[in-house]
């Protein structure tokens, strides 16, 4: 799930425009290049195409070790799409890898589009190994429910496969009834503080709950720590602020960066306050980490476009919260509230966009707080109540 600036209705059109000019002009060579093969359909050129475009929605990337990565399309919920990757390669040993990244939601026609997409890669591009019962790895990228939903299909689909993730999303995983409870009641008193009203923290919970009432608990048989490998060769990078666990894979030449840098959108960034692990602090650290990584040619998202400079989208991000923070610091001259900061910079919100809205604006002010640089303007009311409504004010620049 994503948020970005301005006024949301104007950014949603703008994203959508976005992404509907770079398929039409893709559509536009893809049509011709169709138009060119009805001269000449010979087995060259077909591959060519399918190399070059791809086929049924995936697209093949070739590492500069080999290895072959299928991007596969899956529409989670109702015009949310993910990209899953399917890696195929082979370990030191000289073994098979077959890997699926990050397994959909979990809902039936989900399931089913990612066993299509498998199908494609076997079929249309040859992949032997691209087949559930030759799965060697199931890797999540992190414990959002769009991620790791369709864990326990496709862990039952294929059990051969171990599946991992990382150690601070394990929980969310194994114990998810538990977190579910626990987040919905965080989540409560953080709404409260924030100054939403008791309608619409009512409204939020209920939404909040229905929207992961769709998994149930699945046994993790791997937890991964940052730099350890998959398969004797993927290493693994954490990169926690978006959710504690997520985690990026390198593949050769090639990252999978999951949520991590996204293009054009950017990832929602919760408070600390709410989940441990997550916040700007981290999330800023975990670009840092990734824009240190060096030769890395692509850059394979969970969602939206493929990322060819990493470094500069990085970079673009980092600007993009920099200036975002300045907004919540020359806001708070007076004080404000979370609820009004979320104002401030998103505007007017609806559904689940307010929680979206007012739990990214509260890391901001979370991280000017820790910072030094908003300070509590109602701390005796603080001080008195029990939940109480907080109001952040800018502290005069040190000189
Ligand atoms: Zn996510
Ligand atoms: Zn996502």
């Amino acid at each position: 799930m994503f948020l970005d600036d301005g006024d949301p209705m104007a950014r949603a059109a703008a994203v959508r425009e976005h992404l509907t000019a770079v398929e039409d002009r893709a559509l536009e060579e893809r049509a011709a290049a169709a138009l060119a093969l009805v001269d000449d359909p010979s087995a060259d050129r077909m591959s060519a195409y399918r190399d070059r475009y791809g086929a049924c929605g995936v697209r093949r990337f070739t590492s500069g070790e080999g290895d072959r990565i299928y991007q596969m399309r899956a529409e989670t919920f109702p015009g949310h799409v993910n990209w899953v990757y399917f890696v195929a390669g082979q370990d030191p040993s000289g073994a098979d890898i077959a890997l699926l990244w990050d397994v959909g939601s979990g809902v039936s026609t989900t399931n089913e589009e990612i066993e299509d997409d498998l199908d494609v890669a076997h079929r249309v591009f040859g992949e032997a190994n691209a087949r559930l019962d030759r799965l060697t790895h199931i890797v999540i990228s992190h414990a959002h429910i769009d991620h790791f939903g369709g864990a326990v299909y496709f862990t039952e689909k294929a059990p051969q496969a171990p599946l991992a993730v990382h150690e601070l999303d394990a929980r969310v995983l194994e114990a998810f009834e538990e977190r579910l409870v626990v987040a919905s009641k965080d989540l409560g008193v953080y709404m409260k503080r924030s100054g939403l009203s008791s309608e619409k923290i009512d409204e939020l919970e209920a939404m909040h709950r229905l929207s992961k009432e769709l998994f149930r608990s699945v046994r993790v048989d791997r937890r991964l720590r940052h730099r350890q490998r998959v398969a004797h060769r993927f290493e693994v990078i954490h990169t926690p602020g978006h959710c504690p666990g997520h985690i990026c894979l390198r593949v050769g030449d090639h990252l999978l960066v999951g949520d991590q840098v996204l293009d054009p959108i950017t990832p929602n960034i919760p408070p600390q306050s709410i989940t441990p692990f997550t916040g700007l602090e981290n999330y800023i650290n975990g670009l840092v980490r990734l824009r240190a990584v060096e030769g890395i040619a692509v850059a394979l998202p969970a969602h939206a476009e493929v990322i060819t400079d990493l470094g500069g989208r990085i970079d673009a991000i980092l600007e993009h919260h920099r200036v975002r923070l300045e907004r919540v610091y020359e806001g708070a001259r007076e004080p404000m509230t979370i609820e009004e900061v979320a104002h401030l910079l998103y505007g007017e919100r609806d559904g689940y966009d307010v929680l979206l809205a007012i739990t990214e604006a509260g890391a901001h002010v979370e991280y000017l707080n820790e910072m030094g640089r908003l300070r509590i303007a109602n701390l005796d009311e603080v001080q008195r109540e029990r939940d109480p409504v907080i109001r952040y004010s800018a502290r005069a620049p040190i000189k």
